[in-house]
């Protein structure tokens, strides 16, 4: 399917070098998210006072909000190294211990869509977690030995989009979890400001603001609009982001000013008209737009509902009042009220 310039998934255009250049190194140049920051800031000094590995940490929320960020900068500031994997690229058990095994004292490994790992290799992590040990079958069938290896002590760090998404067992085994929230216009603004710096581009106050309020909450949309508006800027103005140059530009992507595009109105719009508000089960939502059932519900409607556009019942999904208004449609008459 397209790419959606708004989408908050990893996409191609998105160069790995530049996010890496963009991406913030320490606690201090990390915006936002400060209950998080400070707190794992305590933490990561006193297991450095005692020599420990940090405890296992979980870090859960939408994609594109900063959790692989944060677990480099745990690394960082803790001056240990950090290996970095996903739950599908960890196919077999014995890809799982070649990892654990290849650790240094104290290291961190990050496991991004920990929630997608397969059993078998989950089952690994159990002991691994708990008491640094790595157990071995050797052989198979009834001479098949079990062998127990020693691990050095490390720090898992694990990302999802929904802590609900793991086995408890393995949830149980993180002793910090939690979770990352939607930015604000604000937090995003600077986030754009200092990003316009390092990508050496003159952006007004101004057109930081008009960007920062279309990237739905979420530093890696801020980013990508930004360089899409860069381009509108060397092309059409003189290379500055101003504010009328941000709005045409994001004009030109079909956003509006809450960095909403076709889809989301699309979506939004058949919930009134097919379905007269809702409530509408999720999986007849999703084919309404072409989505997996999963990405709509984690990736998509978390905005939407944080803008107060859609709404999660017990029966299904809703629009709310903020829906017409924002469709500019008559709202619908609530027959609870046409009884008074
Ligand atoms: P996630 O792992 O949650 O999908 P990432 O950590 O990969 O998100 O973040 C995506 C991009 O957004 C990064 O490349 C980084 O440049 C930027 N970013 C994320 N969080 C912040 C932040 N708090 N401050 C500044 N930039 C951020």
């Amino acid at each position: 399917m397209e790419e959606r310039i708004v989408s908050a998934q990893r996409q191609t255009e998105d160069d790995p070098q530049i996010e890496v250049g963009l991406r913030p190194r320490t606690f201090e140049e990390y915006v936002g998210q400060e209950k998080i920051k400070e707190k794992l800031a305590i933490y990561v000094r006193a297991a450095q006072e005692r020599c420990e590995a940090l405890d296992h940490v979980l870090l859960y929320g939408p994609p594109g909000l900063g959790k692989t960020t944060l677990a480099h900068i745990i690394a960082w500031e803790l001056g240990v190294n950090i290996r970095i994997t996903s739950g599908p690229a960890i196919e077999r058990p014995g890809d799982l211990a070649a990892l654990l095994t290849n650790l240094g004292h104290g290291d961190v490994l990050f496991i991004d869509e920990i929630h997608r790992l397969n059993r078998s290799v989950e089952e690994i992590l159990y002991p691994a977690m708990e008491d640094n040990a790595l157990d071995i079958i050797i052989g198979k069938g009834p001479g098949a030995r079990s062998l127990r290896l020693d691990l050095p002590p490390f720090t898992m760090i694990g990302a999802t989009v929904r802590a609900g998404l793991l086995t408890s067992p393995l949830r149980d085994r993180f002793g910090v979890i939690d979770r990352l929230e939607f930015y604000t216009p604000e937090e995003l603004e600077r986030i754009i400001l200092r990003s316009a710096g390092i990508l050496n581009m003159k952006a007004e106050k101004e057109g930081g603001t008009i960007i920062a309020r279309a990237s739905r909450g979420t530093p890696r949309v801020a980013n990508r609009l930004l360089k899409r508006v860069r381009d509108y800027a060397q092309v059409k103005a003189d290379n500055v982001i101003t504010a009328a140059v941000a709005r045409e530009a994001l004009q030109m992507l079909q956003l509006d000013q809450k960095g909403l595009d076709e889809i989301d109105r699309r979506l939004l719009l058949a919930l009134v008209e097919k379905f007269d508000g809702g409530p509408v089960g999720l999986e007849t939502l999703a084919a309404c737009i072409s989505e997996e059932p999963e990405t709509l519900e984690d990736v998509y409607e978390p905005y939407l509902m944080q803008l107060g556009l859609l709404k999660r019942t017990a029966r299904g999904r809703m629009v709310t009042g903020e829906t017409y208004t924002y469709l500019g449609l008559p709202q619908k008459e609530d027959p609870q009220q046409k009884l008074w």
